[in-house]
């Protein structure tokens, strides 16, 4: 059987990392991959994350399967996260939260749960967009369609584009908007803007979908919830799909969760069991450990200020390496104006550098950038600045 089995394609992010490892040059630079990294260039473990393992040792924690929807204190807490202790989505009890393995598994979480309840309904994605939306949703069985997101000219968001195109959208269709740091743009609407697009999709009767991957890495905790918060009006529907990959550091725990806000709490029962339908034949249920170490640092006064204290540092670290690359690429004579890179959020950066750039970039000066021109500000230290913005004044002519 398995001789007739086609070799996949290399998957283009990870298939970088796999080149950057093999490359034998001591100076080079990895800003493909998105994972943060510190002024060292490492991957920290946060303190509140190493506190909380070390209470979760000593509890001694029984081992036996946890329910289909995860962790209660945990699907807990992931809401008040989202939408603040005191938000009536999260009073009114009208919301279902699952635990899921990382962000990845949220979003198939949905994907399974729209075609199993939605057949026949289109998700839109923004284009560009994460590369494996379209994987994930095409697995399930969803089809996909693409919504203008990014204006080229400007680096900007292509806002009049997009609700010109929300507008067109069949009613019942759903759309899958990232609620902070658009990955890989990282160019977000404003508050004023969400407020809008939450007006012509519910006029539409459209689902919104909000991926929500990166909450404190652009503005803050709270400034980052403000489009999720903003769709969620009084007895509007919504998805989010969380992850604590990024702002936890616990890439390789699978931490995420899909939460179904519904019209009230009858409704989240009704929709949290098809959801848990779709977890029992998927994973049957979700690993303890990550979610635990989450719930332990929120529930704890002490320790959620020091993830708030060391989220605020990985926050300011990225946003100061925007404002350093834009003045390294003024002081090597890079023709343009980059201040739209101080402008963008999260970890990402559409930097504008063109397929053939990337590759000279790639050949000449080990310098490991994915095709699209997207590049992890995370990766930029105060030591390899120079060397970049100087090899960027290279292939850029
Ligand atoms: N959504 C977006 C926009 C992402 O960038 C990522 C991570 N790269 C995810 C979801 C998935 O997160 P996780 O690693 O938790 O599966």
């Amino acid at each position: 059987m398995f001789e007739s089995v086609q070799a996949a394609p290399a998957d283009p992010i990870l298939g970088l990392t796999d080149a950057f490892r093999a490359d034998p040059n001591p100076n080079k630079i990895n800003l493909g991959v998105g994972v943060y990294q510190d002024s060292n260039g490492k991957t920290p473990a946060l303190k509140c994350i190493q506190r909380a393992t070390q209470w979760i040792a000593q509890a001694k924690t029984a081992s036996s399967y946890l329910p289909i929807p995860g962790l209660a204190e945990y699907t807990a807490a992931v809401q008040q996260l989202a939408f603040g202790e005191s938000h009536e989505v999260v009073t009114e009890g009208r919301a279902f939260t699952a635990q899921t393995p990382g962000g990845t598994g949220a979003l198939r979480v949905v994907g399974d749960f729209l075609a199993q309840n939605f057949a026949g309904t289109t998700l839109w994605i923004t284009d560009p967009t994460w590369a494996n939306h379209a994987n994930i949703f095409t697995a399930a069985g969803v089809s996909l369609a693409k919504l203008p997101y990014f204006d080229k000219a400007t680096n900007s968001l292509a806002f009049g584009e997009l609700i010109e195109a929300l507008g067109k959208i069949p009613a019942g269709d759903a759309v899958l908007l990232h609620g902070c740091c658009h990955n890989p743009t990282g160019v977000d609407p404003t508050q004023e803007q969400w407020s809008q697009i939450a007006d012509v999709m519910y006029a539409q009767k459209l689902l919104p979908i909000l991926d929500f991957a990166y909450q404190g890495f652009g503005d803050g905790i709270e400034e980052d919830a403000v489009g999720l918060r903003t769709m969620a009006r009084e007895g509007a529907e919504l998805i989010v799909c969380s992850s604590f990959s990024k702002n936890f550091g616990l890439y390789n725990q699978r931490v995420g969760a899909s939460t179904f806000v519904c019209a009230d709490a009858d409704r989240a029962k009704v929709v949290g069991s098809q959801v848990k339908r779709a977890i029992r034949s998927n994973y049957s249920n979700p690993p303890a450990h990550g979610a635990r170490l989450v719930a332990t640092v929120l529930a704890d006064e002490a320790l959620r200020e020091e993830w708030h204290t060391e989220l605020t540092r990985m926050r300011n670290r990225i946003n100061g390496m925007r404002v350093l690359l834009v003045s390294k690429l003024k002081e090597k004579g890079v023709e343009g104006d980059f201040s739209f890179i101080e402008r963008q959020r999260g970890m990402f950066s559409f930097s504008g550098l063109t397929k053939d750039q990337v590759l000279a970039l790639r050949e000449k000066h080990a310098i490991y950038i994915v095709d699209s021109g997207r590049i992890n500000v995370a990766g930029i230290t105060e030591v390899n600045v120079d060397r970049l913005t100087e090899a960027i004044a290279d292939v850029v002519g």
